[in-house]
């Protein structure tokens, strides 16, 4: 299909989208239990942005001209970019709306067709959406929905020979098996994983923003977010300061239901998950860390749990090392630009990374240091349809957004021709 043709098409589903904006941030408050505040403020229109973004693109791939550089006679040698083919998409439910249409704008605007395969637990706005995509005048087929169990839809998706390209979201578990069984027909293959992200305030920083910051960085979507910040390091001057800081700001913060328009914090998608989160905590403290604030479910219908943070941790600690995705914090304090940087990449992921500091110098040193995939300066969840996103490490491979992003859909061919 003519690029521009792709780029309408793409461009009426977010029109259509953002004239269903209201439905569809109920439809996502109601399967993950976010604030409706916050479906309606952030979830829709930057999904429907995304896509706009990654419209654009449609029309805007290229290869490049060049000459080859052993060859006496004269080349005509370019690149050109094809579309890979079928795409499977699969996804998980901490933001089912924004991953399946971050992940059907780009393939669709590379010229791929997709099958999305959304969250057992969150299938509703994917099916919405799929409606959507009808509406706007998709051919029947070019986006496909297909709901199920990861262990038997989403495996059988990743096996079938006639997909060309897995594109998947999630743990870190799943995407090694995904890994393993792309590798058996050298399928094309982006993981975007788990993550363990340092966030680390230094005694110069913006002391009110970072501490603001810092509590965002690990207590939004009820800390069900990939690159939440939920190691904390903190300047061992300020770290008295910055312990009150969160533990009001957490006072502040009004726990419910998430159609209540006061609620900062819903509850957590699931019994299951609410389990392994207080599984993790109660683990810590027998392992001897503190529970300073939180540490225990909220007793009252629905997952909710308190915002949690753990001090005195060793850094081998599971609560230190592994993903908890929950709104838990450890908090650490650290004397030093050598020892914070040696605890901060103490972490087999590599996901992204939080520095706050007024002193411009130390913090892009710090960013050069970080073994992470995206670090932010002086604030922490800028997420950008134009900013490449993806992990190093056990966080994944591959990137999504910006360029590289829908270029990851493309397979990259060269032409030789001798004139
Ligand atoms: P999950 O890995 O259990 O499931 C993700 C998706 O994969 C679901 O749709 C599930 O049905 C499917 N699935 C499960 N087993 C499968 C298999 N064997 N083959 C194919 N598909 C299978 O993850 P989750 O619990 O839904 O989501 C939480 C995880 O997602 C966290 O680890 C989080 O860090 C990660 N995540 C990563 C990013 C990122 O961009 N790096 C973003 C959001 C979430």
């Amino acid at each position: 299909m003519q690029p521009t043709y792709r780029a309408n098409l793409l461009f009426r589903l977010a029109d259509l989208l953002e004239r269903h904006a209201a439905e569809f941030a109920e439809i996502e408050s109601l399967d993950v239990g976010k604030p409706l505040t916050v479906t309606r403020m952030l979830d829709v229109p930057f999904t429907v942005e995304v896509i706009r973004y990654n419209a654009g693109w449609a029309t805007k791939l290229t290869g490049e001209t060049f000459s080859l550089a052993l060859q006496a006679s004269p080349y005509h040698a370019y690149t050109m970019r094809q579309p890979l083919g079928v795409v499977a998409g699969i996804v998980p439910w901490n933001f089912p709306l924004l991953q399946v249409a971050m992940k059907l704008s780009a393939a669709l605007a590379a010229g791929c067709v997709i099958i999305l395969k959304p969250s057992e637990l969150t299938p509703l706005s994917a099916l919405r959406l799929g409606e959507l995509a009808l509406e706007a005048g998709f051919p029947p087929g070019v986006i496909q929905v297909l709901t199920g169990l990861g262990a038997d839809v989403g495996a059988a998706l990743v096996r079938h020979a006639g997909v060309d390209k897995v594109s998947f979201t999630g743990s870190t578990a799943v995407g090694r098996d995904i890994v393993r069984v792309c590798a058996e027909d050298f399928k094309r293959v982006t993981v975007e994983l788990g993550g363990k992200s340092p966030n680390i305030i230094f005694a110069d920083a913006e002391m009110e923003q970072a501490i603001i910051g810092a509590a965002n960085a690990t207590f939004f979507n009820a800390g069900q977010v990939c690159y939440a910040g939920t190691r904390l390091y903190v300047e061992h001057s300020v770290y008295d300061t910055v312990v009150a800081g969160i533990a009001e700001v957490v006072a502040r913060m009004t726990i419910g239901n998430p159609f209540d328009p006061e609620t900062d914090l819903g509850p957590v998608v699931s019994a299951k998950q609410l389990d392994r989160i207080e599984g993790y905590v109660d683990g810590g403290r027998s392992a001897g860390a503190e529970i300073i604030l939180g540490g225990s479910r909220i007793d009252q219908p629905g997952y909710y749990m308190q915002p949690t943070v753990i001090a005195n941790t060793d850094p081998r600690m599971q609560v230190v090392q592994e993903e908890i995705f929950g709104p838990v914090v450890c908090v650490v304090p650290f004397k030093s630009v050598s020892e914070i940087t040696a605890l901060a990449n103490d972490t087999r992921y590599g996901l992204a990374a939080g520095v706050w500091s007024r002193d411009l110098k130390k913090a892009h040193r710090m960013a050069r240091a970080l073994n992470a995939g995206t670090v932010w300066v002086n604030c922490y969840h800028t997420v950008d349809p134009n900013m490449p996103f993806g992990g190093w490490h056990e966080s994944g491979w591959g990137r999504e957004f910006g360029r590289v992003g829908v270029e990851s859909f493309t397979e990259l061919k060269s032409v030789a021709l001798k004139l």
